[in-house]
């Protein structure tokens, strides 16, 4: 195998908050386990039942500006008045091992992450309406209401950046939009590029005469 055909691909996934995407994401790990997702930095105070490492890891505003300094992020941004920004080393090195890797990022994020690695794969989830992502918002109980506020308010600016992305995924059934993920996903593997160089043996002995 060449090392390009040991590289994994980068899924870059964005949505409004509340879309679903970390609930879809994390059963998309669940079912596939050649999928690994980064775990970002933040800056934004932990939610009752996060775990800093596991949804992220938790840093002061020092420390995250000294790791930009540091040049330790593949891309970071201010998103709802945080820092939020992805490990370089991480995902590189994740990549490097053949691991596929999910980064759940932002619009800001996506567009830095497309320049720096072009053959990343994006994609932009919605909900089925708006009041559908109220009810969500509201529903999941993690925010105060001004952040819920918030959130919805910057909705409309994240959603207007959706055309810039890939592939499009309505969640409404949670299973349909699951399914349309894992989708992406498993046509992506089965690209000739991909599949020429993992099943090289097989092209060669059926191309030969018998
Ligand atoms: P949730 O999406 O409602 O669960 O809210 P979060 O607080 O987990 O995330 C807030 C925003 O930050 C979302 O738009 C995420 O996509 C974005 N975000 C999370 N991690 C990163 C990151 O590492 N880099 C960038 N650029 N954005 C991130
Ligand atoms: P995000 O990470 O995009 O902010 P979450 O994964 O936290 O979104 O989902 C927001 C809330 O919506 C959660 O309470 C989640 O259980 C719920 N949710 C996710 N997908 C669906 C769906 N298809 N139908 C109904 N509720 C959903
Ligand atoms: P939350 O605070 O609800 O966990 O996340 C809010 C938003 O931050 C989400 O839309 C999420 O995609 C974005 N986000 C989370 N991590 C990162 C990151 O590492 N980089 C960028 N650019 N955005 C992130």
């Amino acid at each position: 195998m060449s090392q390009e055909s040991e590289q994994g691909t980068l899924y870059v996934i964005s949505a409004p908050s509340g879309a679903g995407k970390t609930s879809l994401v994390a059963e998309m790990l669940k079912q596939d386990e050649k999928l690994g997702v980064s775990v970002s930095h933040t800056t934004r105070a932990m939610r009752k039942g996060e775990q800093d490492g596991v949804n992220y890891h938790f840093v002061s505003r020092e420390e995250f500006e000294a790791m930009i300094n540091r040049g330790e992020f593949l891309e970071h941004a201010d998103v709802f008045g945080n820092y939020y920004g992805t490990s370089q080393v991480w995902v590189k090195q994740t990549l490097a091992t053949g691991q596929d890797v999910i980064l759940e990022i932002d619009w800001q994020g996506a567009e830095q992450v497309r320049h720096l690695i072009p053959d990343c794969v994006s994609i932009f989830i919605v909900p089925p309406s708006p009041e559908a992502l109220y009810e969500r918002l509201n529903g999941r109980g993690t925010d105060a209401p001004a952040v819920v506020e918030r959130r919805l308010n910057e909705a409309a600016d994240e959603c207007s950046h959706a055309v810039e992305f890939d592939y499009l995924v309505v969640n409404d059934e949670f299973n349909v939009a699951l399914d349309d993920l894992l989708s992406i996903v498993r046509c992506h593997r089965l690209r000739m590029q991909a599949q020429q160089v993992r099943h090289s043996g097989l092209l060669t002995r059926l191309s030969e005469r018998h």
